[in-house]
């Protein structure tokens, strides 16, 4: 995979998230409330962005694969039939 094709990934997921915002005009007053949501790796609350995958909520910097512990942000991985995360290139390892 090249940089390239990440960033084109990552492209359009800030597309799919901008038109979720349209779609739901309550989405961000939600988020800038006191309802902040913990990250499921640290337990502290996400202030900024956050990383949804699996059902919970994660810090971009927190979710990371179980094999190479490097960050998933706009990287594709997949998550294994015990809920552990993985990058693509360790998954197929
Ligand atoms: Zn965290
Ligand atoms: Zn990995």
């Amino acid at each position: 995979m090249t940089a390239g094709s990440w960033r084109l990934w990552g492209e359009q997921q800030r597309l799919i998230q901008s038109q979720l915002m349209k779609l739901i005009p309550a989405f961000e007053g939600y988020y800038a409330g006191n309802t902040l949501e913990q990250c499921s790796v640290c337990s502290k609350p996400i202030m900024e962005r956050i990383l949804r995958a699996t059902g919970k909520a994660y810090h971009p910097h927190c979710f990371t694969c179980v094999m190479c512990h490097r960050s998933l942000d706009g990287i594709p991985f997949t998550v294994d039939a015990g809920g552990l995360i993985h990058c693509i290139e360790d998954f197929h390892k």
